[in-house]
């Protein structure tokens, strides 16, 4: 399902919030965030607490780790918004990010796939390891131009906060599962992680997908899908989804146990 903003698709409004339950004031939910230009929306789907949350770990990614690809793909809806540096790691021994002019950064794209299927499926216990597959996309000449001006450091590398990262990967998962089944129809397992109240469910929720997942001819930004996975009494909701998809065939897909059917 091609999910860009060219084809927004409104699904019919939730009236409770999709994370903690909760039926005060609610605010409309993109699925996507809106700074991948994702089109599709829940509307009154979540209430201003649990959108702070929620805020957080999408700031981190949108505003940081995906920042500069954003920026040079036209991705970023207020550019008068941007910040004057990003963080830019250029060597593993220095103790965090240095930061960088927004013009000098080399534009490189790294997603984190995941190495192991998700536990449950794989028969696992929640574990707060996860094992991260790092791909690689931009382009090396670049990558080069940039560490000389950068006093020729050994290492440039990514802000990438993996724990970010997997919550934003859930918060999709779930929103796209309340948005094509109802809110009653499955129970939920995602709201815990993406809450930021058990960190021991990425690795247990999310991995890689356990099929071979077919990519269009002319793919687009963003694929994500929905399928039922039985597992002896359980039958599970996962949600397959792939980012930046028009990369090609070597960007992950990631399984996101979205939680189980009720009937
Ligand atoms: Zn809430």
């Amino acid at each position: 399902m091609d999910v860009s903003a060219a084809k927004a698709r409104v699904f019919p409004p939730v009236g409770r919030c999709i994370y903690c339950g909760g039926a005060g004031a609610l605010t409309k939910e993109h699925i996507f965030p809106a700074g991948l230009g994702g089109g599709l929306l829940l509307p009154r789907a979540s209430c201003t607490s649990c959108q702070r949350e929620i805020q957080i770990f999408e700031d981190i990614c949108m505003r940081k780790t995906l920042l500069p690809h954003r920026r040079a793909r036209g991705l970023v809806r207020h550019p008068h918004d941007l910040p004057a540096t990003v963080p830019l790691v250029l060597d593993l021994d220095l103790q965090g990010p240095t930061r960088v002019a927004l013009d000098a950064h080399p534009n490189v794209l790294v997603l984190p796939g995941m190495r192991d299927l998700p536990g449950i499926l794989a028969g696992r216990s929640p574990e707060t390891v996860v094992q991260f597959d790092y791909k690689i996309f931009g382009h090396t000449d670049i990558l080069d131009q940039t560490k000389r001006r950068l006093l020729d450091q050994q290492v440039v590398g990514i802000d990438l906060d993996g724990y970010a990262w997997l919550r934003m990967l859930a918060k999709i998962a779930h929103g796209y599962a309340v948005a094509e089944l109802g809110f009653n129809r499955f129970s939920p397992a995602l709201p815990d992680l993406i809450l930021g109240r058990n960190p021991a469910l990425c690795s247990y929720l999310i991995g890689n997908c356990p099929v071979p997942s077919p990519i269009p001819d002319s793919p687009p930004l963003l694929i994500i899908g929905m399928l039922c996975v039985t597992m002896g009494e359980q039958r599970l909701v996962a949600v397959n989804l792939r980012l930046f998809a028009d990369l090609g065939v070597e960007t992950p897909v990631y399984t996101v146990i979205a939680g189980s059917f009720t009937d």
